[in-house]
């Protein structure tokens, strides 16, 4: 055995022995020891472990076995105070520079980092470029470069920062400093762009399973979305959990709504006050608030093990951002749930603003990522093997643990009702939305459908015998299926197009899906 051999096998020794006695853990998870074994061999490392999986010990264990500093650069200014504090209280000499401290607080860490008195030194990127830290740099005995939430120095990843974009340069003011580049997005052209702007020379490929194998994910249709939230997180008694609102006004609706019902919630995004976001993260992670109603603002590096659902109200724009987002649920390995409210007319709405953009790259790859996005969520087969074939980690069994492997989709012969649907368009002149068909079809006697006198229809109450959320699903397929469509110029009113007339008049039969409104997680995991 060579002496290389021998040294690094005592090293990993002592790797283990300071999990145990600094980090107070018995064994190393999954990915991390091979990730710090390409550290300790000072190459440079690609790391693609998923949320939770336990990427920070990559960086911090090494850190204490090299001798210099260890820079980590991240973009999580706010979670720099949160780590600092907790490796301090693990003993590790640790410290930040970053935006939001005081310029006294800055130089006392300048100090004692010249001192060599540092182990650890979080850096937020833009702190990196300004020009005098590029000399401090020279003067010090940097250790590694630990780069966190890599992905974000992608332009084709679906959290793009700036203020990465540069960090490239950082090889060159130290060129023999390993770097230790880690993120939880694995799609193929994201892993290629930061080894080409990190210039990560032949580097080591950690990357984990992607498998969250205790989450269970449903997509449930949306038809009454707000009662939906209410009666959903009622069934969770107290559980933890995070809705995220694709708009700043919805989780304050959401959260007020939720509030007023009793539910301990609050709304989180990034036009409200530090203080407030600060009392409700802390509040949440208390548990003395049980949901946070919240936008994306809410999560990147929020560590707390019981949350038990996730639920989406609206369409994430990107498998990784659904799947970071999701990731946040059952960290403690403990049964979970990721829940989307999915309305195929989100993504219409979605698509338009898409299109409006200039036909550019970033333009092009957001399209891509969202249309697999919309796959996941009308996908007919097992919702994991759809996930991780996404992040290429190929599967063929079913899951066993997502609503369609435990309740598979089921079709009708939807002839009569697409008929009943179609015609009560027609009847009422093409000139509605969804919403008032649905109420004309199941014989509402409101002051509209009076007004208009619709209620002496024949086709007034002639789907009475169904509910709601089965008709609003009916006409959502038939726009899906191209019978309808919804004119955006006059209230998205209903208008019939040539290819419903075979189905009017009888001569083709229509298989339609059934309604998935009861969602497994009704029927299944929840106790009453
Ligand atoms: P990531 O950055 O990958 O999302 P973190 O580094 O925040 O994950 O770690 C997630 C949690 O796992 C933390 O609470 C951390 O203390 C814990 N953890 C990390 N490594 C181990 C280990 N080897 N054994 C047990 N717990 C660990
Ligand atoms: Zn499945």
């Amino acid at each position: 055995m060579s002496t290389a051999q021998t040294n690094l096998d005592s090293r990993l020794l002592e790797a283990k022995a300071k999990l145990r006695d600094v980090f107070g853990y018995d064994a190393f998870r999954f990915g991390q020891e091979a990730i710090i074994r390409a550290v300790l061999e000072r190459r440079d490392t690609l790391a693609l472990l998923p949320t939770g999986a336990g990427k920070s010990l990559c960086y911090q264990l090494p850190a204490l076995m090299l001798p210099g500093v260890t820079l980590v650069i991240s973009p999580l200014v706010s979670l720099m105070d949160d780590q600092v504090a907790a490796m301090q209280e693990l003993g590790i000499a640790a410290g930040a520079v970053h935006s939001g401290m005081q310029p006294a607080d800055v130089m006392d860490t300048f100090r004692k980092l010249h001192r060599g008195d540092l182990k650890v030194l979080y850096l937020a990127p833009e702190r990196l470029m300004q020009p005098n830290f590029r000399e401090r740099l020279a003067e010090l005995d940097v250790a590694l470069i630990a780069v966190d939430e890599a992905h974000c120095i992608s332009q084709w990843g679906h959290d793009f920062r700036p203020e990465y974009g540069q960090l490239g340069q950082i090889r060159e003011w130290l060129p023999g400093t390993p770097v230790l580049a880690l993120t939880a997005t694995a799609d193929a052209v994201t892993r290629h762009d930061i080894i080409e702007r990190l210039h990560l020379h032949d580097p080591e490929l950690v990357q984990g399973s992607f498998d969250r194998a205790n989450i269970r994910y449903v997509v449930q249709e949306k038809f009454k979305p707000r009662e939906q939230v209410l009666a959903y997180v009622k069934r969770q008694k107290g559980a933890s959990g995070i809705i995220y609102c694709g708009s700043r006004k919805k989780t304050e609706d959401i959260a007020e709504s939720l509030m007023r019902n009793g539910v301990r919630a609050a709304p989180y995004h990034a036009g409200l006050p530090h203080e407030d976001r600060h009392s409700t993260l802390k509040g949440f992670l208390r548990d003395d608030i049980d949901v946070v109603v919240a936008t994306v603002a809410f999560g990147m590096g929020i560590n707390k093990p019981n949350v038990r659902f996730v639920m989406h109200f609206d369409i994430p724009r990107s498998v990784e951002a659904y799947y970071q987002e999701t990731g946040r649920a059952g960290r403690d390995g403990a049964p979970a749930e990721a829940i989307m409210l999915y309305e195929p007319n989100d993504s219409n709405w979605i698509w338009r603003l898409l299109d409006e953009q200039d036909d550019t790259p970033r333009g092009r790859v957001e399209k891509q990522k969202f249309s697999a996005m919309t796959s996941f969520a009308e996908a007919q087969t097992c919702r994991r093997i759809v996930l991780l074939n996404y992040f290429n980690e190929y599967r063929e069994r079913a899951c066993g643990n997502c609503d369609l492997c435990l309740q598979p989709p089921r079709s009708y012969d939807g002839t009569v009702d697409a008929q009943k649907a179609l015609s009560c368009v027609y009847r009422t002149g093409q000139q509605f939305g969804l919403h008032y068909v649905v109420e004309v079809l199941r014989g509402a006697q409101t002051q509209k459908i009076k007004q208009y006198r619709h209620d002496e229809l024949s086709t007034w109450g002639i789907g009475k015998d169904n509910s709601q959320e089965h008709w609003t699903s009916v006409l959502r397929q038939l726009i899906h299926r191209g019978l309808l469509i919804q004119d955006i110029r006059r209230h998205s009113a209903l208008v019939l197009t040539e290819e419903a007339r075979p189905v009017l008049r009888g001569d083709i039969a229509l298989t339609l899906a059934v309604p998935r409104v009861q969602t497994v997680a009704q029927t299944d995991t929840v106790t009453d």
